[in-house]
């Protein structure tokens, strides 16, 4: 072969190398959806700030290295604190993820979240996302104006694993100051530590240092695809109420509840889901007037079993398992959308 020959089939070669690098790049959708991580304050050390101030493309132009690691686009579908998350927000987000990873040019999706309430839309999306794509959500405990801002590098961290297929079949995960939590399985353990997230009773899913992710296992639960929820075609989910019991709680509470037109209630109880003698007698109550109550525990571990102290099977309450009161409500919401009987919604809790 000749030198110039040689050349231009080498060059051709690298071209052809460079442009299926690019090729590869996974698709990534980043939804913001408000939160601190899209928050400002007026100065950088200032304790106050108001959250969901932040647009997605600012939250995008903030990391440029996530170019690196992906093809990013970004859409915004709500600016709010997570505070005041809704029913309305949630149905919107699940009906803007099914529909964009139904599309085949979309890998994984990133969605920017306050860390208030993220444990429970990452856990409604986990049920009713209908999809194997890795769906990644992140927050952040300073506001994006802040002295070290904590927000960029989850961001980072969230697209190397929303695009890496490693990350598919896990269900909805959440990763914050490297570390990857499954949907069901973390709470967020202080008001302002950075570390506010922990895995307490199962453990991590895997951790992301500066974007190389390492995977530890998959949460086991039915979740996504696998899922026996759906919101398609829902407008509104059904009313349930939490009622947090306390010594001497006012059972007032609970007739309030369904006064007011809950579906369900979810009581968080002390120790393994106990209430006092006058809240289990306004339960039975609620529960003749047709409305499901789900006993779970106000205490951060272990889970609520079956008749160990109430007798479920006499009250016709549900026990929450290792659900929390605030995903206890989301699974309650979800289950009314199919059925009222006790017996079916405890399958659900143990297999969801
Ligand atoms: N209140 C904020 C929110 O949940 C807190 C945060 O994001 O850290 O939106």
């Amino acid at each position: 072969m000749k030198l110039g020959m040689m050349r231009s089939t080498f060059l051709l070669l690298v071209l052809a190398i460079s442009w299926q690098a690019q090729a590869a790049k996974p698709n990534v959708v980043i939804l913001a959806t408000g939160g601190t991580i899209a928050g400002s304050a007026e100065s950088q050390t200032q304790a106050g700030y108001t959250s969901g101030q932040v647009g997605v493309d600012v939250l995008i132009n903030a990391v440029p290295q996530i170019q690196e690691l992906a093809d990013i686009s970004g859409e915004q579908v709500a600016n709010v604190g997570s505070q005041d998350m809704s029913d309305a927000i949630w149905l919107k987000l699940a009906a803007r993820v099914n529909a964009l990873l139904a599309k085949s040019d979309v890998d994984g999706i990133v969605i920017t979240h306050g860390t208030d309430t993220l444990e429970e839309t990452s856990y409604f999306l986990n049920l009713v996302v209908n999809s194997d794509k890795p769906v990644v959500m992140t927050a952040a405990m300073r506001p994006s104006t802040a002295l070290s801002a904590d927000g960029p590098l989850n961001i980072y961290n969230a697209v190397a694993v929303a695009a890496d297929p490693k990350a598919a079949k896990r269900g909805v995960l959440v990763v914050a100051n490297d570390d990857i939590h499954g949907a069901r399985s973390f709470t967020k353990t202080s008001t302002t530590d950075v570390q506010t997230f922990r895995s307490i009773e199962y453990g991590l899913v895997g951790v992301s240092l500066y974007g190389k992710n390492r995977w530890f296992r998959a949460p086991f639960r039915k979740h996504t695809k696998a899922s026996d929820f759906s919101v398609k075609g829902v407008d509104k989910l059904p009313r349930v109420d939490v009622i947090y019991i306390t010594a001497d709680t006012s059972p007032d509470l609970i007739e309030a509840a369904v006064g007011n037109g809950a579906k369900g209630i979810v009581t968080a109880g002390v120790g393994n889901g106990n209430m006092t003698g006058p809240a289990l007698a306004a339960v039975k109550k609620a529960i003749k007037a047709g409305v499901v109550v789900v006993r779970s525990s106000r205490v951060t571990s272990g889970s609520v079993g079956r008749n160990v102290e109430v007798n479920d099977d006499e009250v016709g309450t549900v026990a929450s398992a290792e659900l929390n009161p605030s995903r206890a409500r989301v699974l309650l919401k979800l289950a009314l959308l199919k059925t009222r009987d006790p017996a079916t919604i405890q399958q659900y809790f143990y297999s969801h």
